[in-house]
Formats: C-alpha cells, structure tokens, sequence
C-alpha cells in the first residue's frame, strides 16, 4: 500500500521546522550570505538546537529528537527553502558516524556533546584529503597502533564544521598496502593535543557553514575510540554517505529547488501581471518544468529514506537520488534566475544565492558524476 499523507508526528516536525524558517532563519539568511552578520551564526544554531532541529536523527536518550530518516528529510527541507547552509549543518547533526558504528560506551559520551542543548557540539565527518576526494580509498592519513592508543598524522581539508565541532569521525588507514580494508574511523574530541585547524574556506554558496581544513599531528587516542574494527572504517563511511546525501544533498535540493519556484512565482503574483503572464509560455512552461521536477526529487528522497527506515539497502536510490535532486536544483534556481532578470539579485527574491548553493550539492558527498556511476554499476550488475 502507498500513501503519501503524512502522520501527525511528520505534520508536528514539518510546521515546527517551517515556522522556525519563516521567522528565524530568512531574515538573517541573506546577511548571513552576505558577511554582514557574526562571523558564524551561533545564535541560530543554538535556537535550532533548542526546537529539536539540530540533532534531530539522534535518539532521544542521548539528547536528540529520536526521528526516522524520513521526517528529518520533511523537516530537512522546511529549512533548505530559507537557507541551503543551515539545513545542511542540521543534517551532519542528524545522522552520523557514531549513530552507524558507534558501541554503547561512544555513543553515551559522544552524542551528547554533540546534542548539548546549551552548548550544541556539531558533528565532523572527516574523509577528504588534499590528494583524496572521489577516490576516497587513496586517503593517506595514518593511524599507528601504539600499545593501547592509536597515534594518527595527516591533513584533512574541505570539512564541514572544522574548527566549530566538538566531535571529529576521522577516517585514516592503519595499512596502507591494504587499501580500502585498512582505512579505519575514529573519534577524534576537538582538545585532542596535536589537532590543529587550518584555513576556513571563502565559498562560492552555503556560506552559512563553515568549511576548514585540519591536521593531526601525532594526535594519540585511547583504542576505545576506535568506531568498528580494523579495516570497517571504508565500509562505514560509505554507509554513512548513504544515508547523509539523502538528507544534505537530495532534501536539501528539494528545499533550494522549491525555494525558486515559490520565489519565481510570488514575483509574478507581486510585480506582473498575473493574467499576462498567463498566456506567455515560455514562463509559464518552466514554472510548470521547475514544480514538477521538484515533485519527482521530493518522491525519490521520500522513497530512499522510506526504504532505509526499514533497513533496506539504500545505495542505488541513494544514488540516483543525489544526482537528480542536486541537478534538479542547480535547473530550478537557474530558470528562475533567467525568469526574474535583475530582480533574481535582490534580498526579497533571492535567486542568485540560491543558484550559488545549489551547485555545491553536484560535488560533495560524492559528485554528481561519481553517484552516476555508481548507480550504473549497480543497474547493469543487477
Ligand atoms: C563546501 C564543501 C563541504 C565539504 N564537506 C566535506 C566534509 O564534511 N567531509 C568530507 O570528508 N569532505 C567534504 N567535502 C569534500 C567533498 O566531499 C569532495 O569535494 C568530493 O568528494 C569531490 O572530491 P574533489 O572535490 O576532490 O573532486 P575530484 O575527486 O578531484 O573530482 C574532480 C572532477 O572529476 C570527476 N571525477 C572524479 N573521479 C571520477 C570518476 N571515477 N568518474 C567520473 N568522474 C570522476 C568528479 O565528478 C569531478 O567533476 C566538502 C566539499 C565542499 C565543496
């Protein structure tokens, strides 16, 4: 049986996550975008973390909102239609590496830094490298084996949250002459003695999160910090990245996607002459265009995360999700930028910040050409 009405809990988290984007986070988002607010809107976040917006897949004992995969997605793109950036640290918050692989005794004295309802913790998930971002299996951050403790050297860079977070899932290889089957997670707390960060990122859009680079120097850890066994850490983080992109890609996508086509059609409704326009196709076929693509992006996040609520594998919706979500975003907001002409650069239709975050969703977590192939891979395979 399908149904798409959502239960009175989706409602509750949909409205809570659409009102605290209409009242709290527009009217600072184009500041924010702008550099003429705080330097990192920790008030935000803080009021976020307090609505159970921030850690919202987190079970409630640890201090989060306990949600499926699929309400946070609802809830995920309330926020993206006021702001990609926020939406974006609230899903590295919702779903991580600790929750996947963490073991009872990291889960109880992680999460809830992470949770901390005064002081919000932030999440890290650390993979990139100066020389491995697709090709994620060539990272060369070590972690030696040293007694009962791990000592772990090497540079991280283009991370979300660096430098904020207080928890660090740091992936590094123990081998390196076993591949993918020696890159091991681990956590990493932000006063560890030799973590130091390093440049933060001027970025092209979702300049509400903040991007820096990191390095470990002889960072040395108990063994109890170690997620999984040897060699799990490869497996892991793909795990996780199933998961994630559905959120901070692909519902977020959903979000900046809607986001165009509500701003494209309030600025007809406001400034045109609705009966006009009407009868102009070449507008009214892209707004058709733009709604409907949202509409099946929407679909394919509400279905992969069903499927994953269940326990079923995610890869290929997973997958196919991020690149049409994240394409579908980048085409939304350019077709309304194209629809509004000088009007698309404004704080009121705020188009041009919207066509600037949506690119990022083509490249992190996996491009958009890397999703594709391995969606293929796996469609010609089955
Ligand atoms: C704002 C931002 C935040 C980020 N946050 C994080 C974070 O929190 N944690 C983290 O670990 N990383 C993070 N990243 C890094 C991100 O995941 C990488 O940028 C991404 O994996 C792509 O790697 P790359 O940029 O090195 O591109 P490259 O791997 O160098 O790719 C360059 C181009 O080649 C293409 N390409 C590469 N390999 C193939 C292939 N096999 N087949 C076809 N095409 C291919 C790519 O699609 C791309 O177009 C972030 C990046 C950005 C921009």
């Amino acid at each position: 049986m399908i149904g798409f009405e959502l239960s009175e809990d989706q409602q509750k988290w949909r409205d809570k996550a659409k009102a605290f984007a209409e009242n709290e986070i527009k009217p600072v988002s184009w500041k924010i975008d702008k550099g003429l607010t705080q330097e990192y809107p920790w008030p935000l976040i803080k009021k976020l973390n307090e609505q159970g917006l921030l850690s919202m897949g987190v079970p409630e004992t640890y201090g989060g909102s306990g949600l499926d995969l699929l309400t946070t997605a609802i809830a995920l793109e309330e926020l993206a239609v006021a702001d990609g950036g926020i939406s974006f640290t609230s899903s590295l918050n919702s779903f991580n590496s600790l929750m996947i692989a963490g073991n009872d005794d990291q889960k109880a004295e992680f999460l809830p830094l992470v949770c901390d309802k005064d002081n919000p913790g932030l999440a890290v998930f650390a993979l990139t490298e100066p020389n491995a971002g697709s090709d994620a299996g060539s990272i060369t951050t070590t972690a030696r084996a040293d007694g009962q403790a791990y000592v772990l050297n090497g540079e991280k860079c283009f991370i979300s949250n660096a430098g904020l977070a207080s928890v660090y899932i740091v992936f590094a290889t123990v081998d390196r002459a076993k591949g993918i089957k020696g890159i091991t997670g681990f956590i990493v707390p932000k006063d560890a003695e030799g973590l130091t960060f390093g440049k933060i990122e001027d970025k092209m859009g979702f300049r509400s999160s903040r991007t820096a680079s990191f390095n470990l120097e002889d960072v040395t850890i108990p063994e109890s910090y170690r997620l999984g066994k040897e060699g799990d850490g490869f497996k892991i983080a793909m795990q996780e990245l199933d998961m994630l992109r559905v959120l901070s890609c692909c519902a977020v996508g959903v979000g900046i996607g809607r986001a165009a086509c509500e701003d494209a059609v309030r600025f007809f409704k406001e400034q045109g002459n609705i009966k006009a326009v009407m009868n102009q196709q070449a507008i009214t076929f892209d707004l058709a265009d733009m709604t409907a693509a949202v509409e099946a992006a929407r679909l394919m996040v509400w279905k992969s995360c069903w499927k994953m609520d269940q326990g079923l594998p995610g890869t290929l919706d997973s997958s196919l999700t991020k690149f049409f979500a994240g394409d579908m975003a980048v085409e939304a907001a350019g077709k309304a930028l194209r629809l509004l002409g000088h009007h698309a650069y404004t704080e009121s239709y705020p188009i041009e910040k919207y066509v600037r975050d949506a690119k990022l969703l083509q490249i992190y977590e996996g491009t958009n050409q890397v999703a594709r192939l391995v969606a293929s891979r796996m469609i010609l395979a089955g």
